[in-house]
């Protein structure tokens, strides 16, 4: 029997009253006449989720009896705040274990089975599997059913953060937000020219901020192409100190085509039907057209691979920079061609 099924037939018996007399904690040197138990030690966390699970009413097991309540008391670091976590965290693994995973995971059971007078191995195993998975769903009730009660005050951060509901959260909830992006200044913009430009042929501009203030660098259809790819790719890495954004050389490809079937980049001759090498000679026209602002020339590059062998073609800021293309710039795209 578990503990929640003694109280249950104490209870039954009509002996409730009784429950709140009897003293479970081990540390005893730290009782008061109010406090008998010290709410921490393992002891008084059997007891407290055996007398909730077996739902005792305040009258019969008081919550002011233990000196840290046990889903709402705040909990100091150490010993007995992890001995507490791995206690719900085993409860919570064991409820949906596989047979036998449970008996590989806890060995021992072995060492008793074969000594149970009157009982089969087999069925002794079984018995204590039952016994186990009983304690751990009453833990796992008892930590729900204390969230739902106290929803309320979880939901208006009204807990301490080190209070079991809290605790027992599953550890996904509750590791920092590393995913989050941090937050990136804009240095370079892929800006559209506005009118008032008499040439045609020059499309965009890259506008620069911070250590790249007074750059306005113009640009045709053949440098947009690649700041176009680049200044809209979400594909960012931080990599060396640096934050890299790549487009591979297969998007490029890609992408060359579809401006070329739109007549917006005219080929001729052999290169026609071979877009990889188009962009790579694309590319360094590129690098060079670009590098004209001085600012700007150290700032792209194609010494990357991908994992699967791949050219990269890359912006390189600093970890706390990026480049952003203002909304308008794919619609030119489309004007260009209409
Ligand atoms: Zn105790």
């Amino acid at each position: 029997m578990t503990k929640t099924q003694v109280l249950r037939s104490i209870r039954d018996a009509g002996c409730g009253d009784l429950i709140k007399h009897t003293v479970s904690c081990t540390h005893v040197w730290e009782m008061t006449t109010l406090k008998t138990h010290c709410g921490v030690c393992s002891q008084c966390i059997d007891r407290r989720f055996a007398t909730l699970s077996a739902g005792c009413p305040d009258s019969e097991d008081p919550e002011e009896m233990y000196d840290v309540d046990l889903l709402r008391g705040e909990r100091a670091a150490g010993e007995s705040r992890t001995m507490l976590e791995s206690y719900v965290g085993t409860a919570r693994r064991v409820k949906n274990m596989a047979d036998a995973t449970f008996f590989t995971e806890f060995g021992e059971v072995h060492r008793v089975t074969r000594h149970i007078r009157g009982m089969k191995v087999d069925d002794a195993a079984s018995r204590i599997l039952d016994l186990y998975k009983r304690h751990a769903a009453e833990v796992c009730d008892v930590v729900a059913k204390g969230i739902q009660d106290h929803a309320q005050d979880i939901s208006n951060g009204r807990v301490p953060s080190t209070c079991l509901l809290i605790l027992a959260l599953p550890d996904e909830y509750k590791r920092p937000a590393r995913y989050a992006e941090p937050s990136l200044a804009p240095v370079l913009v892929l800006d559209e020219i506005k009118d008032g430009e008499t040439n045609r042929g020059l499309l965009a501009r890259i506008v620069g901020s911070e250590r790249f203030e007074g750059v306005n660098k113009k640009l045709g259809s053949r440098e947009l192409f690649f700041a176009s790819l680049l200044f809209r790719s979400s594909r960012a890495h931080d990599f060396a100190g640096e934050r890299i954004t790549v487009v591979t050389e297969e998007e490029a490809s890609q992408e060359l085509l579809k401006w070329s079937n739109d007549g917006y980049l005219k080929f001729s001759g052999k290169d026609k039907d071979k877009p990889a090498y188009r962009v790579q000679k694309m590319w360094g026209e590129f690098v060079r057209q670009i590098g004209k602002e001085k600012n700007l020339k150290q700032l792209f590059t194609n010494v990357h691979k991908s994992v699967d062998g791949q050219r990269l073609y890359a912006i390189r800021l600093r970890p706390s920079e990026k480049q952003i293309a203002v909304t308008s710039i794919p619609a030119l795209f489309q004007k260009s061609t209409a």
